[in-house]
């Protein structure tokens, strides 16, 4: 049986010997561990025979490779089988990781083929008009990120000759590719060794390691940690746990791959509570007449869905007693109350008459398409 060293060595980890606050904060059973580990693997008497700084270098070298471990054999078994996981083509590898930013898993996953179906390739895309990317992208939210996704397909075809940079730091040339996108294409297209931040990922290390870490620390935490061989497979690895097992309300530490090596085994204490959800009414009218449904196109110059058409917001039902229906609709931190009366639109009112077979090539609001597919008008 392998002799645990003495413990100086550990308090000394706590001074920060060497070992700098991100491995001291791994908490002194999980340092115990792996120095006995690490002993165990170089042999007893070499041990002793090792400088302070060697031990705790070898102790932490450890500890990386079987968190490594550990968390990619967890992924190879358990990974979500998700369509842009078929491929590590950059085009579609870019175009998930743009619909994935504030929008969930569910919902891209609807989108993603269809939209690939229309614009199968970054040459096809680049050569779209605007208005079909967007009504590509209609259902999803967000629309800058449409139009940033077109501006950058332009970039690369006029550019770049129809290939995606290679690096991180090429990526980041395209518009709407910021830090952590630029770092997911690059190690999951091209493997390139460079890891990724996001909200996953922080809630993860800060977890694991018992630290609120931000910033630089949090993006130096996640590159030691890197696998150099699959960066790829790690950064989604880290991502998937993050979304499937430490979750940001009740982690499921008990199936966790990595829970022997956490400091915290749930959530880590003091963490900010979340602010409660607004509430609010609003109120659409919905025309038909003659197979074609009333618009209206939102202003060019609008902060949020510039362009875009939607249903013409009015102040309630034009004398009718109830709405025609009900729904529920949030958009980030505001749950709205949909009602939807009929003709109800103010004849003064600028808008369209746009052919029911025609919607689908609008670029309609998310919240247009969701009450067009509720009133059975496709
Ligand atoms: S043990 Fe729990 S808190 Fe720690 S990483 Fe796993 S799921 Fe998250």
């Amino acid at each position: 049986m392998v002799r645990m060293p003495g413990p100086s060595i550990i308090s000394c980890a706590g001074d920060g010997v060497n070992g700098g606050a991100y491995w001291v904060a791994l908490g002194r059973a999980v340092v115990i561990e792996s120095i006995r580990i690490a002993a165990g693997a170089v042999g007893w008497w070499n041990w002793e025979q090792m400088s302070l700084g060697k031990q705790l270098e070898v102790g932490r070298r450890n500890q990386s490779k079987d968190f490594r471990r550990r968390l990619l054999g967890w992924y190879d078994r358990h990974a979500r089988d998700l369509p842009w996981r078929e491929s590590r083509d950059p085009y579609r590898v870019w175009l998930s990781e743009i619909m994935l930013q504030q929008t969930r898993v569910a919902a891209v996953i609807e989108h993603y083929h269809e939209f690939l179906r229309r614009f199968p390739t970054v040459e096809r895309l680049a050569a779209a008009r605007e208005a079909s990317v967007l009504a590509a992208w209609s259902g999803l939210g967000y629309y800058r990120r449409a139009r940033m996704l077109h501006a950058a397909a332009k970039v690369v075809v006029r550019e770049y000759g129809g290939e995606f940079p290679a690096t991180a730091a090429g990526l980041r040339e395209l518009p709407g590719v910021g830090r952590y996108t630029a770092a997911a294409i690059a190690s999951i297209a091209f493997g390139e060794p460079v890891a990724v931040v996001d909200g996953n990922v922080e809630r993860v290390l800060q977890r694991m390691l018992g630290e609120r870490l931000a910033g630089e620390a949090m993006w130096d935490a996640a590159s030691s940690l890197l696998d150099g061989k699959r960066p790829g497979d790690f950064n989604q690895a880290v991502m998937e746990l993050g979304a499937t097992v430490c979750t940001p309300r009740a982690p499921a530490c008990l199936t966790c791959p990595v829970v022997e090596m956490c400091a915290t085994r749930g959530e880590l204490g003091g963490a900010a509570k979340l602010a409660p959800q607004k509430k609010r009414e609003i109120h659409y009218a919905l025309d038909r007449r003659k197979g074609s449904v009333f618009l209206v196109q939102r202003p060019r110059d609008a902060s949020l869905m510039a362009g875009m058409w939607e249903l013409p917001e009015v102040e309630g039902g034009n004398g009718a007693s109830s709405p025609s229906f009900t729904l529920r609709h949030s958009i980030t931190v505001t749950d709205y109350t949909v009602r939807v009366w009929r003709d109800a639109t103010p004849s003064c009112l600028r808008g369209k008459w746009i052919p029911l077979e025609r919607l689908g090539r609008v670029a309609l609001t998310g919240l247009a398409r969701k009450i067009l597919q509720k009133a059975e008008m496709p």
